[in-house]
């Protein structure tokens, strides 16, 4: 049994533990919910929760389709021993529809097909909002390698073709979503989390939104709707 270490660091919606083994850490899953950069707090009740078991079953359900990602063990409501990784401060933006901030800055109507996947790049830096960069400034400034880069974005569009067809197995369409790689001893592995948090999910038939947006967009009942995707996919991967 895992012995909680070292608290390491207090991020948005997590907060970070050592374990006595160097190569592992536990991560706590928090109720606290922001947007904006901050700028808007809150608290879904339930939320760390409902996040912790969605992640872990995605991130299992990735790894029975060949993606290797850090989940180690889920070891109760919102706990989950993770690799350590050193984290990429690149977050991989993938895009099914148009949405959010894509939406906004081409002027491109909310829902809107797109005729392909799109992949964004964004530097992970809460004090400048998480700007928006492309290859180049991700490596000159140093912050992934171009092999890194094209890892990254490889696993993105495998990752993209599981969990497009399995959210469509549950009704539910796959919007936009964010992810954040690590290095592990020369590989480079999914981290963080998939959850209603950094997901845009839509109900298919009522494309009513199960996800963050209705924190962001003061649309309430945000619990009911994380709940309503988490008993969706636990019937099916529970
Ligand atoms: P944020 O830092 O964006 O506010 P969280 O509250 O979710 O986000 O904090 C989790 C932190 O842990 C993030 O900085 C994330 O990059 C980092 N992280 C996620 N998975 C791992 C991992 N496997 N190893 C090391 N760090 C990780
Ligand atoms: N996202 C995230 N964390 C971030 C930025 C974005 O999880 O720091 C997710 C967000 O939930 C959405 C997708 O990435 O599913 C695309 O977000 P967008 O660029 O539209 O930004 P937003 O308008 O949501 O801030």
């Amino acid at each position: 049994m895992a012995v909680r270490g070292e608290f390491l660091y207090e991020g948005k919606a997590k907060k970070i533990y050592a374990t006595e083994d160097p190569k592992v850490l536990w991560m706590y899953y928090k109720d606290d919910a922001t947007a904006f950069d901050g700028a808007k707090k809150g608290i879904i009740n339930n939320k760390g929760i409902m996040n912790n078991r969605v992640s872990n079953l995605l991130f299992r359900l990735l790894e029975e389709n060949g993606v290797e990602t850090h989940l180690i063990e889920p070891l109760d409501e919102r706990n989950v021993l993770v690799k350590k990784l050193d984290m990429i401060p690149v977050e991989i933006v993938v895009r099914n529809k148009v949405a959010g901030s894509l939406a906004k800055r081409l002027g491109i109507e909310e829902g809107t097909d797109l005729k392909g996947t799109i992949i964004e790049l964004y530097y992970k830096n809460d004090e400048l909002g998480d700007p928006m960069i492309n290859e180049y400034h991700a490596e000159v400034m140093g912050w992934a390698t171009r092999n890194e880069l094209k890892e990254m974005q490889e696993k993105a569009l495998k990752i993209n073709q599981v969990l497009v067809h399995f959210f469509d197995s549950i009704g539910i369409i796959l919007v936009d979503y964010k992810l954040e790689f690590g290095r592990l001893d020369g590989r480079v592995i999914l981290g963080d989390e998939i959850s209603p948090d950094t997901c845009r999910l839509w109900d298919k038939e009522s494309l009513e939104k199960l996800d963050k947006d209705r924190f962001r967009r003061n649309l309430g009942k945000e619990e009911e709707a994380y709940m309503e995707v988490v008993r969706r996919i636990e019937a099916k991967l529970g």
